[in-house]
């Protein structure tokens, strides 16, 4: 089967083997690229097949969506809820430790699955696990309905977290650098460029600059949640956060809240907004075509918020 992994020059289609071993059969709809991915090509070329933001059908048609991590389920962050930080965690990650979903098939653990509700096509929802992302920093940051929320970074993450963030009955400001952006904040219902000071901020961008930003954005005893990719050194403003008291939470894909995984309820989002697909999802492409798809998702200004591989 066709499917797609890092070279030394970028992206590469290649012939791979079928997948084999225990597990479902998810015949892969839609795998989009996330910022992490094209971080990841700094890093030469991979092992294994890339992407883990996947929707498929599987053999009987049932649509579904993929949570791109294979938990053990068993230790003690498992048993609290915390399967993203599982002692075992690191080796288990579909697209970066073991095969990813840009592929035209892929086998997966069945508790990866998240089932789709029918009205939400397949085609969109690669975008479940983005969103998962959001719900998940939004929930570590302690957000509360009604709280003034801004984000800083319009790029997918961003997005997907100011949409978890409207889900969840706040009110939403993004500082968005591009018009594609601009436009996709409004196509959300979200409101633009933040001022004042906000409960919760977003740092979506992981930039000096945009650390600077999202740090004067919080209010006195606010959060400021790190969204980001951050690959290398992580610097905050010093001042603007010991001053103000401004708790800084991490946060790493997604877990269980209030008994719950986080990636239903972001399925739960998009079933429920689904003009996000359209505001977010501003290119598609073949899975042949998946080095062309990687140029144009590194190219912001050019117009890319998320593209989606079909395969
Ligand atoms: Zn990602
Ligand atoms: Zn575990």
């Amino acid at each position: 089967m066709r499917a797609v992994k890092r070279s030394a020059d970028g992206v590469t289609v290649f012939e791979a083997p079928e997948p084999s071993g225990p597990g479902v059969t998810v015949h892969v709809r839609a795998a989009s690229i996330c910022g992490s991915d094209l971080k990841l090509l700094e890093f030469g070329p991979s092992e294994h097949i890339i992407g883990h933001e996947i929707a498929g059908v599987l053999d009987d048609g049932t649509p579904v969506a993929v949570e791109p991590k294979v938990p053990c389920r068993e230790c003690s962050w498992c048993r609290s809820g915390n399967e993203q930080l599982c002692d075992q965690i690191v080796m288990s990650m579909l697209g970066l430790t073991c095969d990813g979903g840009m592929a035209e098939r892929m086998v997966v653990d069945e508790r990866c699955l998240v089932r789709l509700q029918s009205s939400t096509p397949v085609a969109d929802s690669s975008l479940v696990e983005p969103l998962s992302v959001g719900v998940h920093g939004l929930h570590r940051a302690g957000l509360e309905a009604g709280q003034k929320v801004a984000v800083v970074g319009a790029g997918a993450i961003g997005l997907c977290a100011a949409v978890a963030a409207l889900h969840l009955g706040c009110e939403v400001d993004v500082a968005a650098r591009h018009e594609t952006q601009r436009k996709a904040v409004e196509a959300i219902g979200a409101d633009q460029d933040p001022e004042g000071r906000y409960e919760i901020v977003v740092d979506a961008a992981g930039t000096e600059s945009s650390h600077l930003r999202s740090s004067e954005l919080c209010a006195k005893g606010g959060t400021l949640l790190l969204l980001g990719s951050y690959f290398g050194d992580l610097v905050l403003p010093g001042l603007p956060i010991t001053g103000n008291e401004v708790s800084v939470v991490p946060a790493f894909m997604c877990g269980t809240h209030a008994g719950r995984r986080e990636i239903e309820t972001a399925a739960e989002v998009l079933a429920r907004r689904p003009e996000v697909a359209g505001a977010l999802i501003t290119h598609r492409f073949p899975l042949d075509e998946a080095p062309e798809a990687f140029r144009v998702a590194a190219d912001r200004a050019a117009g890319a918020i998320k593209v989606v591989l079909e395969p």
